[in-house]
Order: C-alpha cells, then structure tokens, then sequence
C-alpha cells in the first residue's frame, strides 16, 4: 500500500512512518516542519518506499494514496499557542482539505484526535460518551476548538459522503524524537534533569496525566487502519497509569539520577486538573492495550535524550 501520513516529520508520525515501511508499505510524508523536522526522517531518506514533500495541509494537495493518516498540527500548548489562528487553521481547514482528498479517492482515512476534545474534565476517567468541558475562548482553543471541529468533520464526511473514518483519541504519548524544546511535561523534565537544571513544576504539581509510550500508541493506530469497519471511533488510545507531575518528576529524577531542584511556576490558564483514559472500548473494538509503564518508557526515553541533550 501506498501510505500518506501528514505530520509524519513530527514525532509520532515519523515513528508510524518506520513500522509502516516495517511492513513492506511505501510511505510519503507531507509535513511543512512547523514543528516536526527533517531529522526525525532522515535515516529513511534514500529508502525507495519512502516519499518526503513540504507542504501545508491548509492548501489543497492531489496526490494519489491507498490510505491517511492525518496527524499534521502541532501538539505541544507553546508551540500550538504560539500562532494560533495557524494551528486552528491546520485543524480545520487541514482536515476538510484531506477529507476531500479521501473521498476523491475512495480510502480510508485516519485522524488523531486529542483527550483535549475533553477539556477539564467532569467526568474521570474519561469514557468517548463524555462531551466534555472545554472553554471555546481560551488559550487553549485553538487547538481544542480546532480538533473538535475536525471530529465533526469526519464524521459529516462518513454520513455524507459515505468516507471510510477512523478517529482516535490520543492522551499524552511521550518516546525518543520528542523534540527537546518541545515544551511538553515529559521532555521538559527529562531535558532539565539531564542538564541539571531547575525542574519547572507548573502549579502545585498535584495535577494528573496518563502517559502512553510511543510505541504501544503506534500499534493502535495501525490497528485501527487495518480494521475494514466502514467507521471506528471516536476512540481512547492512552495508558490509564494516571501520575501528577510531582510523581513524574520524582520519577525523571531518580531514573537520571539528577541533582536538579524542584521550582514551583505558575499554573497555564485552563490547563487541566486531571486527565485518564478509560480504554474499555480499546480493548473490546480493537483488543489493543499498552504494553509499556511509565518506568520502562522514561528509562528508554531518557536513553534517547542522553545522545542529544
Ligand atoms: P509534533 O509537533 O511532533 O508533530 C506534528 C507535525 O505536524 C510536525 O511535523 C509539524 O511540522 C506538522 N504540521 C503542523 N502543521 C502543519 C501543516 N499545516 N501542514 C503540514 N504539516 C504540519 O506532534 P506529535 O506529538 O507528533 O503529534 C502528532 C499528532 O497527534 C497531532 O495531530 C497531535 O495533535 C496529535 N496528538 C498528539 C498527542 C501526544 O501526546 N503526542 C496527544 C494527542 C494528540
Ligand atoms: N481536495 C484536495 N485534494 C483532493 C480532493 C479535494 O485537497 O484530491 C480539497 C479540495 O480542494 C476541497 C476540499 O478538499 O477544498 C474538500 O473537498 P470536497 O470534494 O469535499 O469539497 P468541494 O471540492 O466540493 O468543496
Ligand atoms: N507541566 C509542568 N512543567 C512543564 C511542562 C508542563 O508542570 O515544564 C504541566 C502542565 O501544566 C500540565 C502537564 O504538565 O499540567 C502536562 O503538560 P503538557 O504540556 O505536557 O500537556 P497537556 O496535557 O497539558 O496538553
């Protein structure tokens, strides 16, 4: 199969981009490295199953394909925040523009959703029947606003014009290739510990993530991908072990054995309180669960971080 994945210099579609060339498929990526970059790709350049094209998934792309996946946004609160009517703009106008490139060709398509769809949730842990709690104006709508919309997208586009969708839900997925400025709690902690700098807590450090490791998330989407159902999701994909990012931090620490001291910073607006997946519907559609705990993935995590930090 030929094989788009947009975002795919990023990094979770660049580890779905190894499995899928793994598997015998040919792979191009389009991605305009707003965050991603060349050089989680590059070890695949000169590999003739695979394709890499720089291009803006808010203009409209003709190109032939078997299947999508749709991960182009960045994922991280500062680099989504930091040009939001872009990232809004890449969520929405992104997702029409390769829904219509689905439905010309008649394939599947794939979307990575977000828990952010949740908000600060009511409901824990939380279920796909949960609405959520999001606040349409705030600094992180942009993002939110624009994956919501993009659900309603596709499953307008599988009702309307009989597209072939699968959504997942993605929570927190941390791995090697996040990038070290990424921003996001995991690499900013191991980056610190590794450097021996402060350990930025945000807030009182009470509040919780669960956090899947890449690999164990990759699988559930090619899982989803292989599946023939006419329409699967909206999905949860996530690990349940829930920690607060005091816990994560002890953790980083002792796993590098880091000097680094704990600094308490202020809390981001609407950032939320808790956050955990309840995978039941994983298990039962997909009889996919992660494989990997937190102490496992932050030690091979860590491991990739000591060759670049
Ligand atoms: P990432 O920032 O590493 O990758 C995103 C990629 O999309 C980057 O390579 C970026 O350059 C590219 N991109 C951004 N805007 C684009 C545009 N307009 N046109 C083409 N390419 C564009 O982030 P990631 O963690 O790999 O996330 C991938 C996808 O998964 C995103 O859609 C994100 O919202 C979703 N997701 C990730 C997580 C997570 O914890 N990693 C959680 C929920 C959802
Ligand atoms: N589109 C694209 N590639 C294709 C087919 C469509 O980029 O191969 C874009 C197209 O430019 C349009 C969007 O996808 O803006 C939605 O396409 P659709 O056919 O649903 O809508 P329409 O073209 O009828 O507005
Ligand atoms: N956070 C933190 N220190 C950091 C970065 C993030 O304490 O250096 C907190 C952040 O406030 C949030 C949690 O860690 O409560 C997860 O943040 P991240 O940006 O990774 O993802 P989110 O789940 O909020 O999108």
């Amino acid at each position: 199969m030929r094989i788009l994945i947009t975002g795919g210099a990023g990094f979770l579609g660049s580890h779905l981009a190894d499995r899928l060339i793994e598997k015998g498929n040919e792979v191009i990526v389009v991605d305009n490295f707003f965050t991603g970059s060349k050089r989680n790709v590059e070890h695949l350049i000169g590999n003739p199953r695979f394709e890499l094209i720089r291009h803006d998934v808010t203009f409209p792309l003709f190109i032939e394909v078997d299947a999508i996946y749709n991960l182009a946004s960045p994922a991280s609160p500062v680099h989504y925040q930091r040009d939001p009517v872009q990232t809004i703009k890449t969520n929405v106008i992104g997702a029409v523009n390769m829904l219509g490139l689905a439905k010309r060709l008649k394939v599947p398509i794939f979307q990575a959703s977000t828990s952010e769809v949740y908000g600060d949730p009511e409901v824990h842990p939380q279920p796909e029947s949960y609405w959520g709690r999001v606040n349409t104006i705030g600094p992180r709508a942009c993002y939110d606003e624009g994956k919501r919309a993009a659900e309603t997208l596709f499953f307008d586009y599988q009702r309307q014009h009989g597209v072939k969708i699968r959504v997942a839900r993605i929570f927190n997925t941390y791995g090697p290739r996040m990038a070290a400025d990424d921003g996001r709690v995991v690499s900013n902690f191991i980056v610190q510990a590794l450097r021996g700098e402060d350990i930025t807590i945000y807030g009182d450090g009470s509040q919780t993530r669960s956090f899947c490791y890449v690999d164990d998330l990759v699988a559930g989407f090619m899982k989803m991908m292989e599946s023939d159902k006419p329409l699967l999701g909206p999905i949860n994909l996530g690990n349940p072990g829930e920690f607060t990012m005091l816990e994560l931090a002890q953790q980083v620490i002792e796993i590098t054995g880091s000097k680094s001291q704990l600094k308490f910073m202020p809390l981001p607006q609407d950032d939320p309180k808790q956050r955990q997946p309840d995978i039941t519907k994983a298990k039962a559609e997909l009889g996919w669960e992660p494989k990997v705990d937190l102490r496992k993935g932050l030690e091979k995590t860590i491991n990739y971080f000591s060759t670049v930090v």
